[in-house]
């Protein structure tokens, strides 16, 4: 595949994303591998609305400089690529899958759909590096999960996932949200059967503090 079809690739599975809601307007990033050189959505792009103009090369050598205009998120992205066999990565804030995390002390979602078990099996949930900030996560604690798993959920800010192509990446991010999703509302309806009168959650959220999402990616 050359570059001008990862283009079109990026900017479908874009779309796609945009429009299943797992991206805002400026959030989530996007990248292919191509031989020793990746492909990556530029900063602040929006992604439903990805052109040529909006992509940037850079080199997975640690050494090689990486554009300013490229996404903040790039050394994380070049750390996945140097830590494991991914082909492409998707970065999306989900809702309910940055909202379950929240709820959860646990270090791990297990799905509880059959195909949620099948195409994720096990969940790791990490902190985010960068609290209340719009700056890229700190690589380390992300990519070791993505080298056990396909997916990753870091808890108040989105997920990463990876696959052997783009689009295997973006189903794994659509799996993980719905997976999240049904967790959820098994978790609401037993809570509210098992106590009726009660309408908030039993255990505090482990982490309450707000977070910007306008403008990060
Ligand atoms: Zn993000």
């Amino acid at each position: 595949m050359n570059n001008d079809d990862h283009r079109l690739e990026l900017i479908a599975v874009g779309k796609e994303l945009f429009s299943r809601g797992l991206q805002t307007t400026r959030s989530g990033n996007l990248s292919v591998r191509d031989g020793e050189r990746f492909l990556i959505t530029q900063t602040g792009a929006n992604l439903g609305y990805l052109s040529d103009s909006n992509f940037l090369t850079v080199g997975l050598a640690d050494h090689l400089p990486i554009p300013a205009e490229a996404s903040c998120e790039t050394p994380l992205h070049r750390a996945i690529y140097n830590a494991t066999d991914a082909l492409a990565i998707v970065h999306a804030h989900p809702i309910h899958a940055i909202a379950l995390a929240q709820l959860s002390s646990d270090d791990r979602i297990l799905p509880i759909h059959n195909e949620g078990l099948a195409g994720l099996k096990c969940i790791p949930i990490v902190d985010t590096t960068v609290p209340g900030k719009d700056t890229g996560e700190e690589p380390g604690a992300i990519a070791a999960a993505l080298t056990q798993s396909c997916a990753v959920v870091v808890r108040g800010h989105g997920a990463f996932s990876i696959g052997n192509s783009l689009d295997q990446a973006c189903y794994k991010m659509m799996l993980l949200e719905d997976s999240c999703r049904i967790n959820l509302l098994v978790l609401n309806h037993s809570r509210t059967a098992a106590a009726p009168k009660v309408l908030t959650v039993s255990k505090s959220p482990r982490r309450t503090g707000p977070r910007r999402f306008a403008g990060s990616d």
